[in-house]
C-alpha cells in the first residue's frame, strides 16, 4: 500500500536481512498466516545502532526546544498521512479491531505529541530556587537530556508503547534506540519510517529481535532504559541494568481491580466492566482483571454483565464492524486457559464463554466467571486475556482489602453514585492510577503521570514527571556577591560555633522569645 513516494514499509521489511543474519518470522494472529521476516539483531548490531544514535545526540540536544518541537510536529504530520497504512500494520500483527487501533494507538500518540509540543518548553525551562540561608548565592535547576535512551516495548500496544517513551525522550533532547517486541516488529519498522529524514533520520534507531536483543540493548551503555512488559522480564532488565547502574523506567503488568459499590449505576458499571475487561481482547496492562461487587447489587450487576457480554461482536473488524479482535500471542492464550482451568478446579463457575474458538488464529470467547476467590491464579496473577472474574463482597471495606491484596498496583477503578465515597475509596486503593466511574482511560489524559506502584513498575510516563524522566536534573549555584573568602572557609574563625547557634535560634526558633535569644550576645 504505497502512500507516498518515500520508502514503504514493505521495503523496510525486505531490506535489512544481511546474508547469514538470523531472522524472526511473524504471523497474523487473526489467521495464523505468515506475515513478515525481520532480522534478529545481535549484540554487534545493537552496538552499531547505539553508536549511530550517539553520533547525532549532542547536535539534537543542542537544538532549541522550539526547533525540536517543530521537527516532531512534522513527524506527527507524517503519522497522519500514513494513518491508514499504520492501522493496517498494527491490526495485522496484533489482531486488533480497526477502531481500537485508531483510538488506542494513533490517537493516543497524537495526544502525547500534542501535549509535549505545548508544554516541553515551559517544563524544561531552568527553575530558580530560593537560596535560604545562603542569601548571597543564586540557585537554579537545569534539565538536560540524558543522552541515548533504549526503549524496549511489548506487543499489546506496539505503536503507543513504543512511541510514547520514544517521542517524550526526543522532546527532552535525547536520541533513541527502539527494540520492539519480536511479536510485532513491523510496527517498529513503521515507526522508523516515520522518522526517516535527511538531517535527523538517525535520532531514532530501530533494532528488531527477541529477548537477547533486548538484553544487549540494556547492556549496551545507553544512558537510560525504558522497559514496558511483564514483571518477570522487568526484573531481568533491572538486574542487567544494575551491572552498569543504568537507570530504568519500568512499566510492568497489572491485575487491575474494579470496586462496585452498592450505590453504583448498575447499568454503567456493568457496561464499563465489560468494556474494561474485553477491549483489546483483555490484553491491556490496565484491563479490568477482577471485580469486587457489593452483595446487595451483585445479582443485578452480574445479570447485566452477562447481557452485555452476549452482545459483543467478535470479528477482525476489517469491514468496520466488530467490537473486539483476536488475541495476539499464542503463549498468552495458553495462560488464559491455564488460569480458567485452575479456577474451575477450585470451584469457579463460567457463566459465559470460556473456550478458544474453533477457527484459524487466536480467537478466545469473552468469558465471565463467578464464585472466584484469592486461592485462584485468575484472581492473583495477570491473565491478560478476555476473562472477567466477579467476586461478591460484603462491603466496601472488604472490596478495598481484596483489591489491595496483590503484588500489583497499576490502575484500578471505583464505581459509586457518591462522589465523596468515590474519592475516599480511590485514596485507599494501592495503585499508581485510579478511575472513578470509568476504567483504563486515565491513560488518555496525557497531563496525568502514568505508572505503577508495588511490582507494577518504577517511574512515570506522561505529564511533567514523564518528561523529566528523560532529563538529568542539574543543580547550579552561583555566587552573587563575595569577598576574598566565605565565612566558613579555613582558617575557621574563632566563635563561629557560638555565632552559628545564635543564627540557628534567630532563623528557626518557633517562638518570638526563642528567636530573640539569637540576638543576645553570649556572656
Ligand atoms: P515481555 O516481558 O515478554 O516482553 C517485553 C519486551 O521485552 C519484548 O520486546 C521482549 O523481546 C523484551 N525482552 C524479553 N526478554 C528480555 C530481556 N532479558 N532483556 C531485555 N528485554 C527483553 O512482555 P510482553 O509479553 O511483550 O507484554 C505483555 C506484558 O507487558 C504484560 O505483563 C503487560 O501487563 C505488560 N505491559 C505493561 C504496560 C504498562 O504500561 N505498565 C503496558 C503494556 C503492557
Amino acid at each position: 500500500m504505497a502512500i507516498t513516494s518515500e520508502p514503504t514499509l514493505s521495503d523496510a521489511v525486505a531490506a535489512p536481512s544481511e546474508a547469514g543474519a538470523a531472522l524472526i518470522e511473524t504471523v497474523d494472529p487473526r489467521t495464523g498466516a505468515p506475515l513478515a521476516v525481520v532480522p534478529d539483531t545481535d549484540a554487534d548490531g545493537v552496538q552499531a545502532a547505539v553508536a549511530r544514535a550517539r553520533c547525532v545526540a549532542s547536535r539534537w540536544s543542542s537544538l532549541r526546544t522550539k526547533e525540536r518541537v517543530a521537527h516532531l510536529l512534522t513527524v506527527r504530520d507524517r503519522l497522519l498521512d500514513r494513518a491508514d497504512e499504520l492501522v493496517e500494520v498494527i491490526c495485522a500483527e496484533t489482531g486488533k479491531q480497526r477502531a481500537e487501533a485508531v483510538t488506542t494507538e494513533l490517537m493516543a500518540v497524537c495526544e502525547t505529541i500534542d501535549w509535549y509540543a505545548k508544554h516541553t518548553e515551559r517544563l524544561l525551562r531552568p527553575r530558580s530556587v530560593a537560596p535560604g540561608t545562603m542569601a548571597h548565592k543564586s540557585a537554579w535547576v537545569r534539565y538536560e537530556a540524558v543522552g541515548v535512551v533504549g526503549v524496549i516495548s511489548p506487543w499489546n500496544y506496539p505503536f503507543t508503547l513504543s512511541m510514547t517513551p520514544l517521542v517524550t525522550a526526543l522532546f527532552a533532547g535525547n536520541t533513541v534506540v527502539l527494540k520492539p517486541s519480536e511479536v510485532t516488529p513491523t510496527v517498529g519498522l513503521a515507526i522508523r519510517e516515520l522518522f526517516e529524514h535527511d538531517q535527523w533520520g538517525d535520532i531514532v534507531q530501530v533494532v528488531t529481535g527477541g529477548g537477547a536483543t533486548g538484553e544487549a540493548l540494556v547492556r549496551s551503555g545507553v544512558d537510560k532504559i525504558v522497559f514496558t512488559g511483564s514483571v518477570r522480564t522487568g526484573k531481568r532488565v533491572m538486574a542487567a541494568a544494575a551491572d552498569t547502574l543504568t537507570p530504568v523506567l519500568l512499566e510492568l503488568g497489572g491485575k487491575d481491580p474494579m470496586v462496585v459499590c452498592a450505590d453504583a449505576d448498575i447499568d454503567r458499571a456493568a457496561r464499563g466492566a465489560v468494556w474494561g475487561a474485553f477491549q483489546n481482547s483483555g490484553q491491556t496492562c490496565m484491563s479490568v482483571e477482577r471485580v469486587y461487587v457489593e452483595r446487595s447489587i451483585a445479582q443485578a450487576f452480574i445479570d447485566r454483565v452477562i447481557l452485555e457480554t452476549g452482545r459483543i461482536r467478535q470479528d477482525d473488524g476489517s469491514t468496520g464492524g466488530g467490537d473486539i479482535g483476536s488475541m495476539t500471542f499464542e503463549p498468552q492464550v495458553e495462560i488464559v486457559q491455564r488460569h480458567l482451568a485452575d479456577a474451575v478446579d477450585k470451584g469457579a463457575k463460567v457463566l459465559v464463554g470460556g473456550r478458544r474458538l474453533e477457527r484459524d488464529g487466536l480467537w478466545f470467547e469473552p468469558t465471565v466467571v463467578v464464585d472466584v476467590d484469592h486461592t485462584m491464579d485468575l484472581m492473583t496473577e495477570e491473565t491478560f486475556g478476555p476473562v472477567l472474574p466477579i467476586m461478591v463482597v460484603d462491603d466496601v471495606d472488604e472490596a478495598v482489602r481484596l483489591a489491595n491484596d496483590s503484588v500489583y498496583g497499576l490502575n484500578s477503578s471505583v464505581w459509586t453514585g457518591d462522589d465523596d465515597l468515590g474519592v475516599s475509596v480511590a485514596n485507599r486503593l494501592q495503585a499508581g492510577n485510579v478511575c472513578i466511574n470509568d476504567c483504563i482511560v486515565s491513560y488518555a489524559i496525557t497531563g496525568l503521570p502514568f505508572g505503577g506502584v508495588k511490582q507494577s513498575g518504577i517511574g512515570r510516563v506522561h505529564g511533567p514527571e514523564g518528561l523529566r524522566e528523560f532529563c538529568n536534573t542539574k543543580s547550579v549555584m552561583s555566587t552573587r556577591f563575595s569577598g576574598a573568602r566565605e565565612l566558613w572557609w579555613f582558617p575557621v574563625p574563632k566563635g563561629l560555633d557560638a555565632l552559628g547557634i545564635r543564627s540557628l535560634r534567630l532563623r528557626f526558633g518557633s517562638t518570638l522569645s526563642e528567636r530573640a535569644k539569637g540576638l543576645r550576645r553570649p556572656r
